[in-house]
């Protein structure tokens, strides 16, 4: 499998065979057992690929206020200052 990423990645390859109707067969070396995995008909150009890469954008995460404590905390989890969800101690917290 990772021939294969590699491959559809543009890099070099190792333990190719045969390239048959999007079928992208390689000798595996236990064995030698021929794997078959569906393979891209065409390589992704770099702007493509870049181009597509440019909205993949940091994203501030979404902080609420602790209703125990006070910190700011991930929402839906487990304060990690006090330990508490729901105003109720989960984790105990020894300070
Ligand atoms: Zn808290």
């Amino acid at each position: 499998m990772i021939a294969w990423i590699t491959w559809c990645m543009g890099i070099s390859m190792t333990g190719i065979n045969a390239i048959h109707n999007r079928i992208y067969k390689i000798d595996q070396h236990e064995g030698g057992v021929i794997m078959g995995a569906i393979c891209p008909k065409n390589r992704t150009s770099k702007a493509r690929r870049d181009s597509r890469r440019a909205n993949w954008k940091m994203t501030a995460p979404a902080l609420v206020k602790c209703s125990k404590c006070g910190a700011l905390m991930v929402p839906h989890r487990v304060c990690k200052a006090c330990g508490s969800y729901n105003k109720k101690e989960i984790i105990a917290k020894e300070a």
